[in-house]
């Protein structure tokens, strides 16, 4: 998987001691493989483990299970406590926003691609991704201002890491050229739109088109 996307979410869950094993569990119980976030971010309600850890889920080049529709190109963080209910601790805050520059970095993910679940809905009216998609969750909670999250991390600079193939400008630009007439004729071919995405998302074509 090349993650495009960190989303963020709430485990919108009010009890103590919740932590990546707990949601292991959950998710098994829907018959999923395993935790669907490949990160985890405990809060203050632990017996055990402190405000603030951090705690891997599935490995970050395996697709989560955590945002319909867009699990192929996205890596899923999960801050425990209820999103509705209270704000994050800022120790999780503090965790946060190091996991996230961190990840920024390490996959060139610009701010503007740290979204929170809801957020989703935002790229069905972009087109980016299906109206099935559409999701009525408030995730990661009303209290989350996703806004003040990107203002926190804006000035990291997405570092593409990626080795460019060499191919001529000309070629570059007609296979842009392609691109965009097949995203902007997606509508026409509803049920391949997301094998249209794995490839526009395909690390060779996102070098050859940049
Ligand atoms: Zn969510």
């Amino acid at each position: 998987m090349f993650p495009e996307y960190i989303v963020l979410h709430t485990a919108a869950f009010t009890g103590r001691d919740c932590d990546r094993d707990m949601i292991d569990q959950w998710h098994k119980a829907r018959n999923w493989s395993g935790i669907g976030y490949h990160f985890v971010i405990l809060n203050d309600k632990h017996s055990q483990k402190a405000d603030g850890s951090i705690e891997n889920g599935r490995p970050t080049n395996k697709a989560g299970a955590h945002a319909l529709g867009l699990n192929s190109r996205s890596l899923g963080i999960c801050c425990i406590g209820h999103g509705d209910k209270f704000d994050f601790t800022p120790a999780q805050y503090e965790s946060l926003f190091s996991l996230i520059r961190r990840l920024m970095t390490e996959f060139s993910i610009p701010a503007d691609k740290v979204i929170g679940h809801r957020e989703l809905n935002d790229l069905v009216k972009q087109n980016i991704i299906s109206s099935r998609y559409r999701t009525s969750k408030s995730c990661p909670g009303d209290k989350i201002e996703m806004n003040y999250i990107r203002e926190q991390l804006a000035h990291i600079t997405a570092s593409p890491e990626h080795e460019t193939l060499a191919v001529s400008a000309e070629s570059r630009l007609a296979m842009t050229n392609a691109i965009a007439v097949l995203q902007q004729h997606r509508a026409q071919f509803p049920n391949a739109q997301d094998e249209l995405d794995e490839f526009i998302h395909h690390p060779e074509i996102i070098s050859m088109t940049r």
